[in-house]
């Protein structure tokens, strides 16, 4: 039995080990850096340094990474041993203060968007102590943010810690005005569902498509998928559940706050959520809950697919942003209270999401875009690319209520009626949740579900934080300046109501008439990555990052171009995998398969000449035909990559080409494919099938 109290971080320098190690000076100082970003002398760093190292080395690590996160949504280290030579050719182990504050990894073989000329290809990691250390595999992972020769970012971390601080600065400034003298910092809070499939490896290992990209590029559907509803909560199966026990000790020796496990809608998908925790924590550990997912499958025979949709036919994995604003005194500033109408300052907060989520709508959007999550939204079972807000019946109705300036009265909270009467009664959740809103409030947190499962957490948050702090400064100018406190307040509120509503709604979001009434409403609609991307350099986008120090018009620029580039080059690589998968094996198994057909067809009729062979002939005959259609798209689709390829200057143009001739090539060629699949013989057949892919385990 594992004692879960025992080995909960066990493996992080977190700051009962800080408290246990350091001097009492130092543990000091290091805290208020920590707590108040104080700065650290490097006489300070050195002690933290050198106990880090002995502590590390105790628990059996001989190296030190610094663990970063550029833009590529995974995690990036370079290991150093602690060894130092010592006289007689003997080593010591050492560790200094200026090794754990900085690193200068090669900045240039990174995603940089064209912010490091080759020349100056040095970039900086920088020490996050905002982030406790861990241990992984033998190595001291010291968190750190990652920067440019020139100081601008080239990760995902340090935009956060930015908007991190401005969130707090202005959240503040509105509790100080409805009297709080006490609360000294407002943090938010994370809490991110991380949904993914578990196939068999051996399985796996037989698909190109799945090793090179992720996903399935074909596949004929499954005689049977999820519409039995049978595997969402389902029974968790030995193999599966190894994986999660070892999963969840892994992650709790490492201080990660894993505690729900559960099969997901489709067959093969499960679902792990931590307890939320201070957004930049969240985001280290959801990096680390993907990283360790996809060892600890190995290490089962198993296979983790982070990607947002590997199987066409069955729901794709998102992920769940669940996300609030927190004082360091524990108040949660999202919380509605027993009566959310006379609770201003929390209708102040609702408010500033109201407006936030509907003026910076295309940011939200933007911030999940990848060609992975392009194929989940706006399928029948992800959110669409529309954003918009649920709040629920109660909220609305309140909001309602000061548009109109009407009176409003509590509704008594109902009791929930099982008619079973051994049963112990409980009250109903007034925000009954709408689960196909992409964006809801749940209870005292919002939900952002439109995340993809294989995308860092970082920049929706980076967004989330920003705009709701754009729109708390607002309020708290408006108000600051008020000779009338009251009225002012109320004004704000209503004018926001009336000029934002449009951003609320309760209904079905996955129906075509959303669609239409979105477009009604002026709500933006991008469908697409290539579509979405360039507004992120849109006006009132850069106003927005620059006035609160986010992100420079530069580093702006440079994110733009990085991730337009990268969604050509997904495609790109899926397009060449299944040009592969299609000369080296899909057609000559085919012709292989015809061959034996027409063989057979022949002996028959040679052995009499009156046998039947039409349904060797059919079959023939079709397989011909797609052989022909499918060797004239593959021709079609090698011609439009290599066409894209000559894009070099305009990367939104490239990567709509992308889109429109590479992937629309792509998407034909499969529709042939799989018809093939449907009617080639098994034996002959050179992949695995959805069948045995998502049924094996
Ligand atoms: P579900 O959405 O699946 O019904 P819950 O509502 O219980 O589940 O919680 C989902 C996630 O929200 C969990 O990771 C939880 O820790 C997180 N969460 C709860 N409260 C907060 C908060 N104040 N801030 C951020 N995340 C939170
Ligand atoms: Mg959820």
């Amino acid at each position: 039995m594992t004692n879960v109290t025992e080995i909960f971080g066990s493996l992080v320098f977190n700051d009962t080990v800080m408290k246990e190690r350091l001097p009492g000076e130092t543990y000091q100082k290091l805290r208020s850096t920590i707590d108040d970003g104080e700065p650290m002398s490097l006489e300070t760093a050195n002690i933290v340094a050198n106990a880090m190292k002995d502590w590390a080395i105790e628990k059996g690590a001989t190296h030190y990474t610094h663990w970063f996160q550029p833009m590529t949504d995974i995690t990036a280290e370079k290991h150093d041993s602690f060894i130092s030579p010592a006289a007689d050719g003997q080593v010591i182990m050492e560790f200094s203060g200026k090794e754990l504050i900085k690193g200068e990894p090669d900045a240039s073989s990174f995603p940089n968007g064209g912010l490091r000329a080759t020349f100056e290809a040095r970039g900086y990691t920088a020490w996050d102590p905002s982030s406790y250390a861990f241990i992984k595999d033998g190595s001291l992972c010291i968190p750190t943010a990652f920067c440019s020769y020139g100081g601008e970012a080239l990760d995902k971390k340090t935009p956060l810690l930015r908007s991190m601080e401005v969130i707090d600065r202005e959240a503040l400034r509105i509790l100080r005005l409805f009297g709080n003298t006490t609360s000294q910092k407002v943090i938010s809070t994370v809490g991110a569902e991380q949904e993914y499939f578990l196939v068999d490896k051996d399985t796996h290992d037989l698909r190109k498509d799945l090793i090179f990209t992720g996903r399935t590029l074909f596949g004929a559907k499954p005689p049977k998928g999820q519409e039995l509803d049978d595997h969402y909560f389902g029974q968790i199966k030995p193999r599966v559940s190894a994986f999660m026990k070892e999963l969840d000790e892994e992650l709790w020796m490492r201080g990660v706050l894993a505690k729900t496990k559960h099969n997901e809608a489709a067959p093969a998908q499960h679902e792990l959520a931590p307890i939320f925790s201070t957004a930049n924590i969240a985001i280290d550990h959801n990096q680390l809950t993907m990283e360790l997912m996809k060892k600890i499958a190995a290490k089962h025979n198993l296979v983790c697919l982070l990607h947002e949709k590997p199987f066409e036919g069955v729901n794709g994995s998102g992920k769940h942003n669940n996300w609030s604003l927190t004082t360091d005194d524990g108040i949660n500033l999202l919380k509605p209270g027993k009566t959310p109408y006379d609770n201003l300052q929390f209708i102040l907060f609702l408010c500033a999401v109201v407006k936030a989520v509907d003026e910076y709508q295309d940011l939200l959007r933007i911030s999940i875009s990848s060609a992975g999550n392009d194929h989940r939204l706006g399928g029948n079972e992800a959110p669409p690319a529309i954003v918009s807000m649920f709040i629920g019946e109660q909220l609305e109705a309140i909001l309602e209520a000061y548009e109109h300036d009407d009176a409003y009265s509590e509704t008594k909270k109902e009791k929930m009626e099982i008619g079973a009467h051994v049963i112990p009664s409980f009250t109903k959740d007034k925000t009954d949740r709408n689960r196909t809103s992409p964006f809801a409030f749940t209870g005292n947190k919002f939900e952002f579900r439109m995340l993809g499962s294989s995308a860092s957490v970082a920049e929706p948050n980076v967004v989330l934080n920003t705009i709701v702090a754009e729109e708390l400064r607002q309020f708290a100018d408006e108000l600051e300046a008020a000779d009338n406190f009251d009225k002012t307040l109320h004004t704000i509120i209503q004018k926001t109501v009336k000029d934002h509503k449009r951003i609320i709604f309760n209904g079905n979001n996955y129906s075509d008439e959303w669609v239409a009434e979105a477009e009604r409403r002026g709500l933006s609609n991008y469908t697409t990555t290539p579509e979405a991307l360039p507004h992120f350099v849109d006006k009132k986008n850069i106003d927005l990052y620059t006035k609160h120090g986010i992100y420079t018009e530069t580093e702006m620029h440079s994110r733009c171009e990085i991730l337009l580039e990268n969604y050509g080059k997904i495609i790109n690589i899926e397009a060449r995998t299944l040009l592969e998968m299609i000369r080296k094996d899909i057609i000559p198994a085919v012709c292989a398969y015809t061959k034996e057909l027409s063989d057979t067809a022949m002996s028959k009729r040679a052995f009499c000449s009156g046998f039947n062979v039409e349904v060797e002939f059919e079959l023939v005959e079709e397989l011909s035909e797609l052989t022909y259609e499918l060797n004239e798209k593959s021709k079609e689709l090698a011609k439009s990559r290599k066409e894209a390829k000559l894009i070099v200057d305009d990367m939104e143009e490239k990567a709509v080409f992308y889109r429109d001739k590479v992937l629309a090539a792509m998407d034909d060629a499969r529709k042939i494919i799989d018809r093939m699949e449907a009617i080639t013989s098994h034996e002959f057949w050179p992949y695995p099938t959805y069948s045995e892919l998502l049924f094996n385990v």
